[in-house]
């Protein structure tokens, strides 16, 4: 039996793993095209190269980004793969240049196997007490003439904000690409495409999706060129999003807007909650004055707010009283803040940093808060409650 048009106002999920293509010639048609790397075939052949359900979903990155192009793929890792694949040129690759305050898995992906299994040229630029010098940065380019710049945002977990119009503009003075990670910042609150970036990447897994339900990412550009080489990439290493996940992300990203401008909200205000408690050592989030890169985050997304990611730091007279502070209050908000190793969701969670990123930040008492979309009055109810029946210790 064959499909009827039902008048369903969404696209459906196709699971097919290969479609239908009836006879030799329309098979030739299809295959010969499928050469072309369009953004939408005519004609689908196999799940693995392009499915219209993710297709579809890919659309709705697009009007949010405001690009020519989106593909999604199953996770944030797979993007930042099919980013950079675009720029890897056999021997002819010049050197790849990355910040260094940017996701611990795009680190170790760079160290255990762009550098160690594909050998190829890595370079870093990192901040200076919490800042990214241009100057410094303009003569590493110039030297070292790289063949794309990778720079997230803002980052994690001490929310530096990047001085992406700048990078841009000094970048482009040397011929040199750039690939940013947007996805603490998210259109919402910066475009970087809109400004010359050459390719935006998302973990989709994170506020694109916003549920803690699915893993996805995303890569998004104008350039026709880049476009087809990355699907043609995604196809031959099977980096494609699933049909099902593609659906769901379709679905859940109609909310994405009305999410996350809540949970930049409700982050500013917890913000300036946890500045005047006296147990707490220091609060890192750049809508704060005294946050090295404030006046970046200002100039770059105006009064739309500083993301939803917050860090602070328990004091204590000695790290074992910063640690048991830490603990404590982890444990007091466990019923309603959960400790669960994403961020972007729905309810606010929490990471104790030192668990994760050992000794880089030599504070103990620090903790990473993803600030999700509850009530306000519950959120700052949860945390005064812990904070307060801490004090004592
Ligand atoms: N980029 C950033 C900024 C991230 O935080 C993460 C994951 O936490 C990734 C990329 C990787 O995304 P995924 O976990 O969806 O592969």
């Amino acid at each position: 039996m064959k499909r009827k048009d039902v008048n369903s106002s969404r696209m459906p999920v196709y699971r097919e793993a290969g479609f239908e293509l009836y006879d030799a010639l329309t098979t030739a048609d299809a295959f010969r095209k499928e050469t072309e790397h369009s953004r939408e075939p005519d004609l689908y052949i196999y799940s693995r190269y392009r499915n219209p359900t993710v297709v579809s979903a890919e659309e709705e990155i697009m009007k949010l980004e405001g690009c020519k192009w989106a593909l999604l793929t199953q996770s944030g890792m797979s993007a930042i793969d099919t980013a950079l694949s675009i720029f890897q040129h056999g021997k002819e690759t010049r050197p790849w240049l990355f910040f260094t305050e940017i996701y611990g898995g795009t680190i170790s992906f760079i160290e255990s196997v762009l550098k160690s299994r594909r050998g190829l040229d890595i370079q870093y630029f990192t901040p200076d007490n919490g800042i990214y010098d241009l100057n410094n940065f303009e003569k590493v380019i110039s030297a070292i003439k790289p063949e794309f710049v990778y720079i997230e945002t803002i980052s994690n977990p001490m929310l530096i904000v990047a001085d992406v119009k700048n990078i841009i503009r000094i970048v482009k003075k040397y011929g040199t690409k750039i690939i940013i990670d947007n996805t603490f910042a998210t259109p919402w609150l910066y475009k970087p495409l809109n400004e010359g970036a050459d390719i935006v990447i998302h973990s989709v897994t994170k506020y694109f999706s916003g549920h803690g339900n699915l893993s996805a990412g995303v890569i998004c550009g104008n350039d026709t060129e880049m476009m087809r080489s990355a699907i043609e990439y995604r196809k031959f290493v099977g980096h494609m999003l699933s049909p099902d996940d593609a659906y769901r992300l379709q679905t859940q990203i109609q909310s994405f807007e009305l999410r996350f401008s809540r949970q930049c909200d409700n982050a500013s205000k917890l913000t300036g909650y946890l500045n005047e408690n006296p147990i707490i050592n220091e609060v890192w989030f750049p809508g704060l004055k005294s946050h090295p890169t404030h006046l970046i985050a200002e100039k770059l997304f105006g009064n739309k707010g500083f993301g939803a990611m917050i860090t602070f730091d328990f004091d204590g007279k000695d790290k074992s009283e910063k640690r048991s502070r830490r603990d404590k209050f982890i444990e007091l908000v466990s019923e309603k803040i959960k400790l669960i190793p994403t961020l972007g969701d729905p309810h606010t969670i929490l990471m104790p940093v030192e668990a994760v990123w050992g000794t880089k930040y030599p504070e103990p008492g620090m903790i990473r808060l993803s600030v999700g979309f509850e009530y306000y009055s519950e959120l700052e109810g949860t945390i005064g409650n812990a904070l307060k029946a801490i004090e004592p210790l």
